[in-house]
């Protein structure tokens, strides 16, 4: 690695360390696969439904095949639409063994899935009873329109996914602000709630089936209640239970501040290390929206700390934050843990304001573990919590290795990668950075075999 700006700060003799209790199985992942099979069983039965209400005559009818296939599409989205609900209603015991960036993931692969069967559903429903009443297809959309109780707001609901389907789009995405995104995804709820009407009083599986309709009720209810639990009730208690407020605003460097909260029983929250929470920060301009930050230091009884990087409207508010500004909080949240390590030995890397989770987690990894951390920056200025990083390593008796200099002199290729860390297989990997620099440590270290159980990454954006 002769051509980079590669610096070790410390890097002791061999040691002996003390042994580390062996790794339990902290993680709950049963809780996940009992989850994934109550989906995939709902989903066969929501299926299943139209076809056991079917009968042959009305099956060999005009329109019936059409009929048939648009109440299973319509059964089948309007499932997926009630996961993609779930998965993004941060239902903690799922969050803490899957983590909040994979929940979203998921949400966003399954998205096109409800709409493409609820808009397969409109059409055929419609070829279906036109075949049926032998007229035209306009015509009977202005039929269904007009005699069903509930579908004209079925059809806002459709309208209202479509559009916003369509702002979610990555390149609609990333054109509006993300305050304004997030408003405009919020009708979701409504148009979820206006197609479950329809569902209720129009469709064919639930008038005159009461078990059938009794059934359907209570899943929605169930998902309802989940949502509003996790999204809601327990953001509220946890707020007036906690008592969060601003203490301090400390400037870190250029651009960077951390604020000090104070709280009561903050422990109690079961917050760790790595983890983050979404901060309400309930003063003028800021209430209505909230913002994720990482914990920058292990949390204590009557103490937080996080550590902000200044870079649009809101973060640059923060810095003006008053002491005494009450915080509303949603969380802990993340997977980006000691809870998650799966070796007694770790490589941590972090770039820029991503060393803030790496930074908490180093305070929380036992005093036994075999511990390497990487920071990297572009200038020797820019390197956060450069004291205390230094501290925590040395009190873990591990290595410090700061790279600092332009990012195409630092390449942690998988080259450079061994020659650093040639133990990097046999070693939890944790990575915090801007894209650049953490795609090229995953990718890294992927490539000179560290497993997906040991690789884990906190990214900073949705
Ligand atoms: C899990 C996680 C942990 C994070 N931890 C830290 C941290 O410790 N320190 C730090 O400086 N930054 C952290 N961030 C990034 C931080 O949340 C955003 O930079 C901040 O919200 C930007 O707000 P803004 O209004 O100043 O910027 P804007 O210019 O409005 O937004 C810049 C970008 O930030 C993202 N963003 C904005 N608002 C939100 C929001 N409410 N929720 C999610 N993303 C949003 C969007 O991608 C947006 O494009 C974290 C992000 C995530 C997802």
């Amino acid at each position: 690695m002769a051509d980079t700006l590669l610096m070790t700060v410390a890097a002791p003799p061999p040691v002996r360390r003390a042994p580390v209790p062996p790794l339990q199985p902290r993680i709950r992942r049963e809780l996940v696969d009992a989850a994934a099979v109550v989906a995939g069983l709902g989903f066969g039965a929501a299926l299943a439904l139209p076809i056991a209400n079917e009968t042959a005559s009305a099956y060999r009818a005009p329109g019936g095949p059409a009929i048939l296939f648009g109440n299973i599409t319509a059964m089948g989205g309007t499932w997926l639409l009630l996961i993609m609900l779930l998965l993004a209603a941060r239902i903690p015991t799922i969050e803490s063994v899957v983590g909040h960036d994979r929940m979203l993931r998921w949400h966003r692969l399954l998205s096109p899935w409800p709409l493409a069967l609820l808009s397969a559903h409109a059409f055929l429903t419609t070829v279906g009873y036109a075949q049926s009443a032998r007229t035209g297809t306009w015509h009977q959309a202005g039929v269904l329109l007009s005699s069903y109780s509930w579908m004209v707001a079925a059809t806002a609901s459709w309208l209202m996914l479509l559009a916003i389907a369509a702002v979610s789009i990555r390149i609609a995405r990333r054109r509006i602000a993300y305050d304004t995104w997030w408003v405009i995804h919020l009708y979701t709820y409504l148009a979820v709630a206006l197609s479950f009407l329809h569902q209720i009083f129009d469709g064919s599986e639930f008038v005159g089936h009461q078990t059938a309709r009794t059934a359907w009720i209570v899943v929605w209810l169930a998902t309802a209640g989940v949502v509003l639990v996790s999204r809601v009730g327990l953001p509220v208690l946890r707020t007036a239970r906690h008592q969060m407020q601003v203490q301090e605003v400390r400037r870190e460097g250029k651009g960077v501040i951390s604020l000090i909260l104070t709280g009561r029983d903050l422990d109690q929250l079961g917050a760790a290390g790595g983890q983050f929470f979404s901060w309400r920060f309930l003063t003028r301009g800021l209430w209505w929206h909230a913002h994720p930050f990482s914990l920058s230091a292990a949390p204590t009884r009557t103490h937080m700390r996080v550590t902000i990087k200044t870079l649009g409207d809101t973060t640059a508010i923060l810095a003006r934050l008053r002491p005494g500004t009450r915080v509303a909080i949603e969380g802990p949240y993340g997977v980006f843990t000691d809870a998650h390590r799966v070796h007694n030995r770790v490589a941590l890397f972090a770039a820029g304001v991503g060393i803030t989770p790496v930074r908490a987690l180093l305070e929380e990894i036992p005093a036994g573990v075999d511990v390497i951390t990487v920071v990297r920056a572009s200038k020797d200025g820019d390197l956060l919590f450069r004291k205390e990083i230094t501290d925590l390593v040395a009190h873990h008796r591990g290595r410090l290795i700061e790279m600092v200099g332009p990012r195409t002199r630092n390449r942690l290729d998988p080259v450079n990668l061994h020659k650093l860390i040639p133990d990097l297989a046999t070693r939890d990997v944790f990575v915090c950075g801007p894209d650049g620099f953490a795609n090229q440590v995953e990718h890294s270290a992927r490539y000179l075999g560290v497993g997906s159980d040991a690789l884990h990454r906190e990214i900073f954006e949705f």
